[in-house]
C-alpha cells in the first residue's frame, strides 16, 4: 500500500511566463515511451509480479522502492507541465474567444481535454500505453530492461533540455537527470551482483556528464547522486545490500537514506473560468466549501 505526502520531491520555481509549447515537449517525459509513467509502471508491475520475493529480497526491495520514487516523478513532471500552461489563455466572456490562442499551441488537448493541465500522454498527444511495460518475470532480463529504460529516459531528458531554456522545465530536468542517474547505476549494480559483468562501465549513456546540464550541479554537490531514498517507514531496507560502496566519481559512498527528500511546496493552481475549471461561477463553489468548513 502507499502513504502520500502533499509535497513535490524537489522545489520548483514559479513560471514567470506561460510556455505552452515547452509544456507540449515536456509531456514526452511524462507519458512517452521513456517517460516517468513508463518507469513508474514498469517497476510497479515488476514488484507486484515478483516471484521469489523473500528469497531474493534485496532485488525485490530495490525495484519496489524505486517504483515508489517514480510515483513522485510523475507528480513532478505534471507540476512542471501545469506551471508552463499557467496564464496561456485569457479570462473573458465566451464570445470574446478566451481560448483563441490555444488553436496555435502544439497540444490542443491541454485546452480541450484537461483545462490547461497535464495529460497522460506524450509530446505528440498519444496516450501513454500499458504495453510500454516490460515484465518478463526473468529477473536478469527485467533488470537489463530497466537499465535500458533509465538510459533511454536520460537521453530523452537531455534532448528536451536542449529544446527549452524555461527555468521551471530545466529545474525539473536537473533534478530528474540526477535521480535517473541513481536508478541507472542501481540497476547496473544489481546486474553486476547477479552476473559479474561490469555493467556500470557502460555509464553514462549518452557519454555526456550531468555537469554539462548546470541545474544538476547543486544536487550533485550535495551528494544526491549517491543517495537512494527509502520510501517507506519500515520496509525495503535490503536494497542497501546492492546500493553500497564507493561511487565511481570518487566523491563518496553510495548511501541509503531513510525517508523521502525534504522536497518542495506543492503549488495551488488558480481557477481558470474560461475552461470552467473548477467552474465558470467560482463563487458558487467557494460558498459551498465555506459552508462545509463552518459546519465542521
Ligand atoms: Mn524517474
Ligand atoms: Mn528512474
Amino acid at each position: 500500500m502507499y502513504l502520500r505526502i502533499d509535497r513535490l520531491q524537489t522545489e520548483l520555481p514559479r513560471a514567470e511566463e506561460p510556455d505552452p509549447n515547452a509544456a507540449a515537449a515536456v509531456q514526452e517525459l511524462l507519458g512517452g515511451r521513456f517517460g516517468e509513467m513508463s518507469t513508474l509502471m514498469n517497476y510497479t508491475y515488476q514488484s507486484f509480479n515478483f516471484r521469489g520475493r523473500k528469497k531474493l529480497k534485496p532485488y525485490y526491495d530495490l525495484i519496489a522502492n524505486i517504483a515508489t520514487e517514480e510515483l513522485g516523478h510523475i507528480e513532478l513532471v505534471s507540476a512542471t507541465v501545469n506551471m508552463l500552461l499557467e496564464g496561456s489563455t485569457s479570462t473573458r466572456a465566451p464570445d470574446q474567444k478566451p481560448l483563441g490562442a490555444a488553436k496555435d499551441y502544439r497540444n490542443s488537448y491541454h485546452f480541450l481535454a484537461t483545462a490547461r493541465t497535464t495529460l497522460v500522454g506524450d509530446s505528440m498527444g498519444q496516450a501513454w500505453r500499458g504495453d510500454y511495460v516490460f515484465n518478463s518475470g526473468n529477473l536478469i532480463l527485467d533488470l537489463l530492461h530497466n537499465f535500458f529504460l533509465e538510459c533511454g529516459a536520460r537521453t530523452f531528458k537531455a534532448r528536451v533540455y536542449e529544446m527549452t531554456d524555461n527555468p521551471v522545465a530545466r529545474e525539473m530536468l536537473g533534478y530528474l537527470l540526477v535521480r535517473g542517474g541513481v536508478h541507472a547505476m542501481a540497476y547496473a549494480k544489481a546486474l553486476e551482483t547477479l552476473t559479474g559483468v561490469q555493467v556500470t562501465k557502460l555509464l553514462p549513456i549518452p557519454k555526456i556528464d550531468n555537469r554539462e546540464f548546470p541545474e544538476t550541479r547543486k544536487y550533485e554537490d550535495n551528494g544526491i547522486h549517491r543517495v537512494l531514498y527509502r520510501f517507506s517507514p519500515d520496509d525495503y531496507r535490503d536494497m542497501a545490500m546492492i546500493w553500497n560502496g564507493p561511487y565511481p566519481d570518487g566523491t563518496g559512498d553510495m548511501e541509503v537514506v531513510d525517508g523521502p527528500p525534504p522536497g518542495g511546496e506543492m503549488y495551488d493552481l488558480e481557477p481558470v473560468p474560461e475552461e470552467f475549471a473548477p467552474e465558470w461561477d467560482m463563487e458558487m463553489l467557494t460558498e459551498i466549501a465555506d459552508r462545509l468548513r463552518k459546519a465542521a
